[in-house]
């Protein structure tokens, strides 16, 4: 607290990202990363843009990599909004589309920087309960609000709704916004893009960070139906007029069009989910069915906090959140081959001891 402070700042609960620490060894499973690097066209694209034009500022409308991705998922460039990380993408959705006068609603248990944009935007905010197995109940969200957001499969629990479930939503509430956060779509859910055609209150919203593995480049979009995307424009322009730089976006462009590198390196990850799903069951744990990059795990013997710490002393990091009905589980990111396999040996000898 300072005197200086804006009244506001005292008000925030900022969100808290997940530990970036520099322990060598490591095998970090934290932060939902891609263990598989980016596309090295993307690489290259991002040296290639590493010169003079540097001097330059970049294009405010980031005009390729808005065509780049409007060719991959066939809407036109008018309904793809770019921006700073999905983080970015969704902060502008929340200040241009997701405050009314009734509630926004959202999971009790979702991404945790839904409640952070809430209180710094001033949102009244219903979490709504998810069901004994974690999962999202539709019929939960036929209630007075002004909105709905999504993550769609769900953090942390990677569990994901089918495309039908999605469009029943969007279709009974077409009065309010449906924001489908789809983070971790690529690692086997149904993306709802191919919906925003027929429903103007739907915005879906991507990042490169995780299917991409561009995590520390910061990009996400959303596609929409051109009211919604014209709010973020504005909210953008009155913030930010240049949130991609000049190598984001090439690199970003690159990345979108390397198709062949994102289905090789999606389909390692979606398999060593499912291996890392079978060692973790056969040992107890009773694993959540991931649709993303990575899973949700409970052993009914221990509890979270001490084996995330006993991970942790074998230099593995998962992420743990000490919160209401959840305390028990870990989160633990998909890696490679030889992390997975780093990470069974470990829980092997944390059980033994
Ligand atoms: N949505 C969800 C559900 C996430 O888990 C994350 C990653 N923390 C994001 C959005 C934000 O990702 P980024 O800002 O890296 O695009």
């Amino acid at each position: 607290m300072s005197k200086f402070w804006s009244p506001v700042v005292s008000t925030l609960k900022p969100y808290v990202a997940g530990e970036q620490p520099k322990i060598g060894n490591l095998v970090k499973l934290n932060t939902n990363e891609n263990p598989y690097g980016p596309s090295p066209k993307a690489l290259a694209a991002i040296a290639a843009e590493a010169g003079d034009r540097l001097r330059l500022y970049p294009d405010p409308a980031s005009t390729k990599l808005r065509t780049a991705i409007a060719r991959r998922h066939g809407v036109g460039i008018e309904e793809v909004f770019v921006g700073n990380g999905s983080d970015e993408v969704l902060a502008h959705a929340f200040q241009a589309l997701l405050k009314h006068d009734k509630p926004l609603l959202y999971p009790d248990i979702t991404y945790s920087f839904y409640p952070v944009y809430s209180l710094l935007y001033g949102i009244e905010a219903v979490g709504v309960p998810l069901d004994e197995n974690f999962r999202v109940r539709l019929a939960d969200y036929d209630r007075p609000c002004s909105a709905i957001i999504l993550p769609n499969p769900n953090a942390p629990t990677g569990i994901g709704l089918p495309l039908a479930d999605i469009e029943a939503l969007v279709a009974t509430h077409p009065d309010q916004v449906v924001v489908i956060d789809e983070a971790y779509v690529d690692f086997g859910g149904e993306t709802a893009i191919p919906l925003v055609k027929s429903y103007p209150n739907l915005l879906v919203i991507h990042t490169l960070s995780k299917s991409r593995s561009l995590a520390g480049l910061r990009v996400g979009f959303a596609i929409g139906q051109r009211p919604l995307i014209e709010a973020l424009e504005r909210v953008k322009d009155s913030f930010n007029s240049y949130p991609l730089d000049r190598l984001a976006e090439a690199g970003a462009t690159a990345a979108i069009e390397d198709g062949e590198w994102f289905e090789r390196t999606r389909r390692q990850v979606i398999a060593s989910r499912d291996r890392i799903t079978g060692g973790l069951r056969q040992r107890g744990f009773d694993v959540l069915p991931s649709q993303a990059n990575f899973v949700f795990a409970r052993h009914p013997d221990r509890d979270g906090a001490g084996l995330a710490q006993a991970l942790r002393e074998r230099s593995i990091l998962v992420r743990h959140f000490a919160k209401p009905r959840i305390s028990d589980f870990l989160r633990i990111s998909i890696g490679t081959e030889a992390e997975c396999d780093r990470l069974i040996e470990a829980i092997d000898e944390i059980v033994r001891a």
